[in-house]
């Protein structure tokens, strides 16, 4: 797999993408598609070189596109295509002026736009982006920061149903074999979440609250298994709907696919693995995921790939948070155990800070300390501020950054500005450090006194509020505080009754691993 996204398709700051006009045809004989993409291009500085767009190539392998011509407004510009890159030699434009720019192409995607047959046999169209292979199959700037508006408009065959982002615009009848589907996003997305999917579904129109259009779409042969699992859908919209903010775009689909992922969050178009519909009612945390993803990820989208927690991780915690509301706390520590053992695990084999200065490769960012760790830092700060005060800073966070793209130090910032608490050792050693404290702990018993010894095993000390649950004979029990920050604490222990046993952060509040 390649990432030519890595080195060039960064948000180039002469120009901006207004919107992507694409239309592209299908057919059941190839999987050859003819695609035709209408950039919407506002010029931001005097002096603008060729401007390359990520476009892959036609290759050895005959996969790829072929562009066959480039018109700006109207007139035949001359462009070349190399392995990854489109690059356009425009007519200078004047500052503040848009263009636009058609550019044609055909060819059979590599990969990107998936088109193979579902586990019925059937074929199926499946867009599949993330973290950069829109540029297989239409020209764009393939990196999450360069956010415009986009149209697909599919001319296919009739038998399909085209499922989209945005408003659904028009359904016409080319001949007595083919359809051209339009949908329109009047809200700004990144190329990761920007998609059509075509199979043959049953649909299953579900109520809300504010009229809005929410449509779960599976496979034929999956109605009854697949309608029961995606009414799981209903409780966490309206939950994120509630406490966040109003549902970002103009309508939510869950779709039955086959994207790699287990679920992608393509905005208002949500693709599932097929094989996720078990009609067992087992998809909830998974569909609770990919519906926070629409206001974490697709609205308020992370400005580079180091940022990725604020999608996964907001993601991840949310779907707690969810589970916290509709199952109670006892659920969520369940869960946050589950990640937490997540992280522990992970860190054994890579130690990554949550700000991900690292790793070059996106998809080696899809681990726990994107997702584990990012809910358990969202889980610790909540603990640290306050209910009300994280919501806030949640909502402010949200407020300031939606349809934008925002930083680690954007969210810092916002939640800093939210109390008089100092957060930036928080920050600093949950976000831009590695690891987390590895604890032993001892009880030391005398005729009169009772201690706890806590010792920090790791390298580097982190400094945090430690509960103590303290057991006695007959049922007696007592919580202890202990704000820890050096290697070594002995506590005295104030209880009137002998201690027999005890727990470390009985509540699930800290990030943290026990040793002896
Ligand atoms: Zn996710």
């Amino acid at each position: 797999m390649l990432f030519p996204g890595l080195l060039s398709a960064q948000k180039n700051n002469s120009f901006d993408i207004l919107n992507y006009d694409i239309s592209i045809q299908v057919n059941d004989s190839t999987d050859l598609i003819f695609g035709s993409n209408t950039l919407s291009i506002k010029f931001l500085t005097l002096s603008v070189d060729p401007i390359s767009l990520d476009f892959i190539k036609k290759d050895s392998t005959e996969k790829g596109m072929v562009v066959s011509q480039v018109i700006q407004d109207g007139k035949q510009v001359n462009f070349q295509q190399d392995t990854y890159h489109l690059i356009i030699d425009i007519e200078r434009p004047l500052y503040g002026a848009i263009s636009a720019i058609k550019i044609d192409y055909a060819g059979v995607p590599q990969d990107g736009l998936i088109i193979s047959n579902n586990k019925f046999g059937d074929r199926t169209f499946f867009g599949d982006n993330w973290p950069n292979r829109a540029s297989h199959w239409f020209p764009c700037i393939d990196h999450p920061s360069e956010k415009a508006t986009v149209s697909f408009t599919i001319a296919h065959p009739n038998h399909y149903t085209c499922v989209s982002n945005g408003e659904k615009k028009s359904e016409t009848r080319l001949n007595s074999k083919e359809v051209v589907t339009a949908y329109s996003s009047k809200f700004e997305l990144p190329t990761k979440v920007m998609v059509f999917g075509l199979a043959a579904f049953s649909t299953d129109t579900l109520s809300h609250p504010e009229n809005m259009e929410h449509i779960n779409f599976v496979f034929s042969q999956n109605d009854i298994s697949g309608f029961k699992d995606m009414s799981a859908a209903a409780d966490p919209l309206q939950f994120f709907d509630t406490y966040i903010a109003p549902y970002p775009f103009e309508k939510l689909y869950n779709v039955q696919s086959t994207t790699r992922y287990g679920g992608m969050e393509n905005a208002g178009c949500i693709f599932y693995d097929e094989n996720a519909v078990t009609g067992e009612g087992s998809m909830e945390n998974l569909i609770a995921h990919e519906i926070a993803h629409q206001w974490f990820g697709n609205s308020a989208s992370e400005a580079d790939w180091p940022h990725l927690w604020l999608s996964e991780g907001f993601a991840t915690y949310f779907t707690n948070l969810h589970i916290e509301h509709k199952y109670g706390r006892g659920k969520m520590n369940e869960q946050l155990i589950k990640d937490r053992n997540r992280v522990i695990r992970f860190h054994k084999m890579v130690q990554l800070p949550l700000k991900d200065t690292v790793s070059t490769n996106p998809l080696n960012m899809l681990n726990p300390n994107a997702y584990q760790r990012g809910a358990w830092t969202l889980h610790m700060l909540r603990n640290k501020i306050g209910e009300d005060t994280f919501w806030k800073g949640v909502r402010a966070y949200y407020q300031a950054f939606k349809y934008k793209n925002a930083t680690t130090s954007d969210l810092m910032r916002i939640m800093q500005d939210q109390t008089d608490l100092d957060l930036s050792q928080f920050f600093h050693q949950w976000i831009e450090k590695t690891g987390h404290p590895l604890l032993s702990s001892k009880l030391y018993q005398g005729a009169e006194k009772q201690f706890l010894a806590i010792e920090q095993k790791q390298d580097q000390l982190f400094n945090f509020p430690l509960e103590v649950e303290l057991k006695g004979k007959h049922g007696k029990s007592k919580n202890m505080l202990a704000n820890i920050s050096k290697k070594q604490h002995v506590i005295e222990i104030t209880a009137d009754f002998h201690i027999e046993s005890f727990l470390l952060d009985p509540k699930t509040k800290l990030l943290f691993e026990k040793t002896n």
